[in-house]
């Protein structure tokens, strides 16, 4: 009866003080990470393999693995199992080949959307363009997109354009975690500072970036604070949080779980969830789990000064 006599205006008072949570529409793994995953785990119980290089950058999975047996080596010298596997962001030709000609079984885990890059950058020279590639140039992708095409340019600034030398006809693709407008902007930068010059764009952004960028834009647009889990060598987490900060002030990049603090919210917060796409779904979760504690010790804790208590 209690109950009834509240008046309903106290329990208005009390939902709009309440910490609510909201997941992206597209988070965490894409499809390219999952497969390379599943390839380690499965090369990993017929005997000793290394991989060249972080099949993923997100440190509990590169532990999973390590507990599998699977040894990780950045450098060819430094291999010591016959088999090596390739990661989810590929390699050139040329070091595929070296690597083969050394003896190695090498098996590529190489994502589809990657080897499209290569065949788009390919194709593009082959009608003559000189190479650009917009990404990171000490990224393993790109360092591999690189390696076919020796004199190729790599930029990622507009100063990086302006520095450029004249050429012709440019062709031009980008590394596949670049966010898309970023990667439009660069390319009118191209097109107005060579303006007599053929510029010829493939876009090789992925559409898991696409959708992950696009969901964290909406999120971000309408949270207060956004919590984008994923490793902080990811580049692709690590431009989801950029693009969040464009739209939300309060951002912040974990790698897990134990990193939230409290003090990051209060109870009128609507907090948004984001993933990029090497982070696996069990970290996600943990963060999910996390911040829904939080969430009910701010209820509760309302609940304990509300009108209605
Ligand atoms: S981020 Fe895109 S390109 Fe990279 S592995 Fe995933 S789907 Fe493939």
């Amino acid at each position: 009866m209690n109950n009834l006599a509240t008046p309903l205006s106290a329990y208005f008072v009390y939902a709009k003080h309440t910490m609510k949570l909201h997941r992206a529409s597209h988070l965490g793994w894409c499809f390219g990470v999952r497969d390379a995953v599943r390839d380690a785990q499965l090369a990993a119980t017929s005997g000793p393999v290394t991989i060249l290089g972080e099949l993923v950058h997100n440190p509990a999975v590169l532990e999973d693995l390590r507990q599998r047996g699977i040894l990780t080596r950045h450098d060819p010298a430094d291999l010591t199992t016959q088999r090596v596997l390739i990661t989810a962001h590929g390699a050139s030709r040329h070091r595929i080949n070296s690597l083969r000609e050394l003896g190695l079984e090498v098996t590529e885990t190489t994502c589809p959307l990657v080897h499209k890059a290569h065949a788009a950058l390919d194709s593009l020279v082959r009608r003559g363009c000189h190479p650009v590639i917009i990404g990171q140039r000490h990224h393993v992708e790109v360092r591999g997109l690189a390696e076919d095409h020796p004199g190729c340019d790599i930029v990622l600034t507009e100063a990086e354009i302006d520095a450029l030398p004249s050429q012709p006809i440019f062709g031009v693709v980008s590394q596949t975690t670049q966010p898309i407008a970023r990667v439009r902007e660069l390319l009118h930068h191209l097109k107005t500072r060579f303006p007599e010059a053929e510029v010829h764009f493939r876009d090789t952004v992925c559409q898991p970036t696409k959708d992950r960028q696009q969901a964290a834009e909406d999120l971000a647009a309408t949270c207060t604070v956004v919590v984008v889990v994923g490793g902080r060598h990811s580049n692709n987490t690590r431009q989801l949080a950029a693009t969040c900060g464009k739209f939300c002030a309060r951002v912040h990049h974990v790698e897990s779980a134990g990193e939230i603090s409290p003090d990051w919210f209060n109870a009128e917060d609507q907090v948004g969830l984001t993933a990029g796409t090497s982070t696996p779904d069990d970290a996600i979760e943990s963060v999910e789990a996390r911040l829904r504690e939080i969430a009910a010790a701010h209820t509760n804790g309302r609940a304990a000064h509300s009108p209605a208590a």
